[in-house]
């Protein structure tokens, strides 16, 4: 299976990462893309290097995540822009962490970009592209049956346990995490996992190195407000994680 993913495995095409089934049925073929897309797909650019970096940059914080308890889908990154998970029966949901405002919650709510929160807010959004991803509450879930109270009841105090840890993570690299996405699955046995990634595509990352009080995006705002490249914010966040999980004693691909 290694270096390869077998271009005859059924693949499952999303907008940042290819999935390709491999020879075991309880594992998949992530290949991670170039392509930056905003706006639900509306905006579209493909970045050299994106994919690479998304790939170095999702696995050290799943092993830097297991290293303080909290299990992911990562089995192991296998090249520059593949990595072998464990297949998982996704709940079809964005599950949004919030610590400041920023994005949607600052134009549904009308509160200014950057006020911090008096405590993190947990969202849901639908994933349906033809509903371009609609808000929903937890009543609403159970309601179509897309979860279970009991199934909330686990992903929410996972979804905020993720917050801290990564809270705690980015702060040790001089970056205040304002908010991001993930997603969660169920595995073959059962188990609540946190799949998909987390990466500057899903995050919103600020630099809290000195910028003259300036807000320094190093994630995806860089493209969706066209101020430029996102690679070279990209690779700074890559550099500074790898320098935290090598002092943790955490393998790092060069
Ligand atoms: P999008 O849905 O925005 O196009 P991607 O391009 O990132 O997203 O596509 C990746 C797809 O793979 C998403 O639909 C995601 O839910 C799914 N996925 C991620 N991890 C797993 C996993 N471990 N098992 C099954 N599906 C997964
Ligand atoms: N996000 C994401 N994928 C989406 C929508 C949002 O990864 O399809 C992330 C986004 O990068 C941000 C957080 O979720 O870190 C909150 O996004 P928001 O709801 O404010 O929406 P946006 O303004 O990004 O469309």
């Amino acid at each position: 299976m290694e270096g390869s993913h077998g271009e005859t495995g059924k693949a499952l095409r999303g907008k940042a990462k290819q999935l390709y089934a491999t020879d075991d049925p309880e594992i998949l073929w992530v290949e991670y893309k170039n392509t930056a897309t905003a706006g639900d797909g509306e905006k579209k650019e493909d970045f050299t290097g994106k994919g690479r970096l998304n790939n170095l940059i999702t696995t050290i914080i799943f092993d830097l995540l297991k290293k303080r308890g909290i299990d992911s889908h990562l089995v192991k990154r296998v090249n520059a822009t593949g990595q072998l998970v464990r297949k998982v029966n996704m709940f079809p949901l964005e599950i949004v962490l919030r610590n400041v405002a920023a994005g949607h919650f600052c134009s549904r709510l009308g509160v200014e970009e950057g006020l911090p929160l008096k405590e993190p807010v947990l969202e849901y959004f639908l994933k349906n592209d033809d509903l371009h991803d609609p808000f929903v509450n937890d009543d609403d879930l159970v309601a179509l049956g897309v979860c279970t109270r009991e199934d909330l009841a686990e992903i929410a105090p996972l979804a905020r346990k993720i917050n801290e840890a990564l809270i705690e993570i980015f702060a040790k690299i001089d970056v205040k995490l304002v908010d991001f996405k993930i997603e969660m699955g169920r595995a073959s046995d059962g188990t609540l996992l946190l799949a998909d990634e987390i990466t500057p595509d899903s995050c919103r990352l600020w630099d809290q190195r000195d910028h003259s009080g300036k807000v320094e995006h190093l994630d995806k705002d860089l493209f969706r407000r066209g101020l430029g490249s996102i690679i070279p914010a990209y690779e700074e966040i890559e550099e500074r994680l790898a320098e935290l999980a090598k002092s943790e004693g955490i393998e790092v691909a060069e």
